[in-house]
């Protein structure tokens, strides 16, 4: 066993597979100098999807944008609140909060770190326009349970880290009125820059969501709704397209890499690993243990060359960002006793064996300190 560092992330090796497909299809770009939109944003449109099983698919500008973008389709703006989980990356509260809505947070579920359907339905008010599930670390939100908790509140899905997950057989993505994705590199199913898409299968807040993100325009020259600048760049949707043929491949190796740190750490005293939903086929965006001392063993793990991370250290509620919802510590306890406690271990297509038997033996040595 070498003292290679092992990264948290390496997008190295799926470049290797799509760079010949991509060298290819951005000459083609550079050479026809369409550069947002067109064909290749169109194919690229078509076949997610279908990939997913929506009606629609429209690429946007970025991750957060598609969820205020379905948000605002729905009509939510000032005056209304949106439902969503306390601990999730950021994004999801900004895009509320740009749409001028009210983030009313609620708790997770301590042991899969999803959204509590009790939470949510507590969390409901006659002012709730959407309750946004988020599918974190690569698997579906509860949305069965969340909608019977919730009444008639339409639901939108954050879809950002569950490219290709399933829950009791259907694809996150499909399982809200309208569904969030982004496409950010270190996505399952990543761009080379920004990049983000809307799914949905109702042609009417399909149409909604693609003339907010072409100024509210249209047609050329008639601006009907004040909406903005997002729309997917073609050099995006080649390198996607590319990696869409690949991605159930690459999500089955993350697949049993996972199983490999199943095996290997139920060896391990101190390291909870992580758990999946009844119903979920998973998709490891991020593989996420929890430890005591945290911060002590995370640092071990950095100095031993392991490039460890946490999704997310911070609640929603307690970044400056959002302190003024006016919650306290204490406020949502399962999100915070996570943040305390979790640690993303590297995952992704192509890691060996014998990267992730360095990864548990450093792991093994910090936890027994
Ligand atoms: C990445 C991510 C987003 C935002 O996507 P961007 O493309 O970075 O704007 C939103 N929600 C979750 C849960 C994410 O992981």
């Amino acid at each position: 066993m070498t003292d290679t560092p092992v990264p948290l992330v390496d997008l190295g090796a799926q470049h290797a597979q799509v760079a010949d497909e991509v060298a290819e299809g951005w000459a083609a770009i550079l050479s026809r100098t369409a550069f947002v939109g067109g064909a290749a944003v169109k194919d690229f449109e078509t076949a997610y999807a279908e990939y997913i099983g929506a009606a629609h698919c429209i690429g946007v500008g970025n991750g957060t944008d598609a969820i205020e973008m379905a948000l605002r389709a729905l009509g939510v703006g000032a005056g209304d609140e949106c439902v969503l989980p306390a601990n999730t990356f950021i994004a999801t509260a900004e895009a509320v909060a740009r749409t001028g809505a009210t983030v009313v947070l609620a708790d997770c579920d301590e042991t899969t770190a999803l959204l509590d359907p009790a939470a949510a339905g507590a969390a409901v008010t006659p002012r709730t326009k959407a309750v946004l599930p988020v599918h974190l670390y690569g698997q579906a939100a509860p949305v069965e349970a969340i909608r019977a908790a919730v009444g008639d509140v339409p639901i939108v899905e954050d879809a950002a880290q569950s490219q290709g997950a399933r829950r009791n057989g259907e694809a996150a993505g499909t399982l809200g009125v309208l569904a969030a994705t982004s496409f950010y590199p270190g996505k399952n199913l990543g761009a080379y820059g920004d990049a983000g898409a809307v799914l949905t299968s109702d042609p009417e807040l399909a149409t909604a969501v693609r003339l907010l993100g072409e100024h509210g325009s249209p047609r050329k020259y008639e601006h009907t709704v004040v909406g903005f600048n997002s729309r997917m760049d073609a050099l995006q949707a080649v390198v996607l397209s590319a990696k869409l043929r690949r991605l159930d491949e690459w999500n089955q190796q993350r697949r049993a890499a996972a199983d490999r740190y199943a095996a290997m750490l139920a060896e391990v005293d101190g390291v909870v690993a992580p758990v999946t939903a009844e119903g979920n086929e998973h998709v490891w965006h991020l593989y996420v243990v929890r430890v005591a001392e945290r911060d002590r063993v995370l640092a071990d793990l950095h100095a031993g060359g392991i490039g460890a991370g946490i999704h997310y250290p911070t609640p929603v509620h307690l970044t400056g960002a959002f302190a003024h919802l006016g919650h306290g510590s204490g406020a949502f306890p399962a999100a915070e006793a996570l943040a305390g406690e979790i640690l993303s271990l590297p995952l992704y297509p192509g890691i060996t064996q014998a990267q992730q038997e360095r990864v548990v033996e450093v792991l093994a040595k910090a936890v027994a300190r």
